[in-house]
């Protein structure tokens, strides 16, 4: 017989939401491991002893957590979705029937704690996956990406006219008049920008970047650093994205290895691409007993062809005995080069003169100050070990960042200024650790599963063999 539902919404109901929660819930399993009790202490300086009371410290935190679990963009849709989920009503200890937060809460306290809070939940995170065995220490993957700021391109001004504009904004200020804002967007001038020239003043930390084969935007720059072991995140930084991997790598290593200090880690070898190459990170990282496997950059030459090295003298022979000896140095951004010459008689009458002299009639080469360090760097690369290091770097820090740009929230910052992007980076972070300590959390009958299934194939093999030779033996 066909059956029809008819529904009479009841007036009163018994319920407990802890009922209806699975087990195997991922909150629920989230609420056992974590306890976030610290920041009460920790954000008690942020508020007075009178007034209305704030947001709990806690429930900001786990909300916060859902927007990178759910990868969720907005507080508005944080919100909306707590709201409608169960399992996150109980992780964050509220009953179906009670008012949640208001959004403007949420971003209104992310900008009032500072950036110790974050981070403190990160380390306390890390401390637990260090403890469950999910971080070595020893070799970190190092990485970068560029997360788009929340500021168009459209919106940049002149460095001059922003000035003008906030002396203009004072002036306003001063004599509480009602004038007419002066229109400062450059958007249907034809200028071009550089960031040098030009500035957002939606988020002046914002710089403008771009990718090869992808539009130029306002970005930041997020570099991550990733344990080789279980792929945990032991560092995370917002940086300005007209910075270069290079450029950041001697402070990323300085807090990875700080953070892993705290847990009784100690770093040893540092993986990168060749972006993170440069005479001042080699030298760091050497000067720190830090082994690193970086390829050189595409500029970088082991041998000059038809010239060699006389280490003694510090001093190239050309192919026709004629001698380069050191002038002087050249500086730029990123390195200190040393200039090696011939003299206009050596090359006076050489008969390759046409091919190998510049226009004033001489050879001039130049190698870095750290040339050693590159050609050490070279050889280390060359090793099996290197090549092993090479695809260990992308097969570890590649797929994770991948997972917090698509998956954690964190393909754009809807914040302003660096401070709170490096906030919203951190947390990114951190739901991304507890994911892989939710899912590392097995009971122990999970953890005999494969001792288990192991040992039975082996009893199985040992029957199916005996059957076979004693049937045979009879047969
Ligand atoms: S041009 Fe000068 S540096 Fe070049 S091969 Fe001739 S002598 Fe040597």
């Amino acid at each position: 017989m066909q059956g029809k539902k008819f529904y009479q919404e009841k007036l009163f109901i018994q319920f407990q939401l802890s009922d209806y929660i699975p087990q195997d819930n991922f909150y629920k399993k989230l609420k056992d491991i974590i306890d976030f009790d610290f920041l009460y202490t920790l954000t008690s300086k942020y508020y007075g002893s009178q007034g209305q009371k704030s947001i709990d410290p806690v429930v900001f935190m786990k909300l916060m957590l859902v927007g990178y679990l759910e990868n969720l963009n907005s507080d508005r849709r944080i919100i909306s979705t707590s709201r409608m989920r169960m399992d996150i009503l109980y992780f964050i200890g509220y009953d179906l029937d009670e008012e949640l937060p208001w959004h403007s809460t949420l971003s209104r306290t992310r900008q009032l704690y500072g950036e110790e809070v974050f981070t403190s939940i990160f380390k306390c995170i890390l401390k637990q996956c260090v403890e469950r065995g999910l971080v070595s220490g020893k070799k970190q993957a190092v990485d970068s990406v560029f997360v788009k700021a929340n500021a168009s391109l459209t919106s940049m001004v002149e460095k001059e006219v922003l000035d003008d504009a906030l002396v203009y904004t004072q002036e306003l200020i001063n004599n509480e008049e009602e004038v007419p804002i002066r229109k400062l967007p450059l958007k249907d001038r034809k200028v071009k920008r550089s960031n040098k020239t030009h500035i957002s003043p939606a988020d002046p930390d914002s710089r403008m970047s771009v990718k090869p084969g992808k539009v130029t935007r306002l970005n930041y720059l997020a570099q991550v650093s990733v344990d080789t072991r279980k792929h945990v995140i032991t560092h995370i930084q917002a940086f300005q994205s007209d910075k270069g991997d290079a450029y950041c790598l001697p402070e990323l290593v300085h807090h990875v290895h700080n953070n892993l200090k705290e847990t009784g880690l100690q770093l040893r070898e540092i993986l990168a691409d060749n972006g993170y190459s440069s005479g001042k990170a080699l030298k760091f990282l050497s000067e720190n007993n830090i082994i690193a496997y970086i390829p050189n950059s595409g500029k970088y030459k082991f041998n000059r062809d038809g010239f060699t090295y006389d280490k003694s003298n510090d001093s190239y022979i050309c192919s026709q005995g004629k001698l380069l000896t050191f002038r002087h140095f050249r500086t730029d951004s990123h390195n200190t080069y040393k200039i090696y010459k011939t003299s206009v008689k050596d090359c006076k009458n050489c008969p390759l003169k046409g091919n190998c002299a510049n226009s004033v009639g001489v050879k001039a080469l130049e190698d870095t100050i750290s040339k050693h360090l590159y050609d050490e760097m070279h050889l280390r690369m060359k090793t099996l070990k290197g090549i092993k290091m090479r695809k260990l770097r992308s097969s570890t820090v590649e797929p994770v960042i991948g997972t917090l740009v698509n998956f954690t929230a964190m393909s754009k910052v809807l914040t302003k200024g660096i401070k709170l992007a490096n906030k919203c980076m951190v947390m990114a972070a951190v739901a991304y650790n507890l994911k892989k300590l939710v899912l590392t959390n097995k009971t122990p009958l999970q953890k005999l599963r494969p001792k288990i299934i192991t040992y039975l194939k082996g009893i199985t093999d040992f029957l199916r063999e005996w059957l076979f030779n004693h049937t045979a033996y009879i047969l």
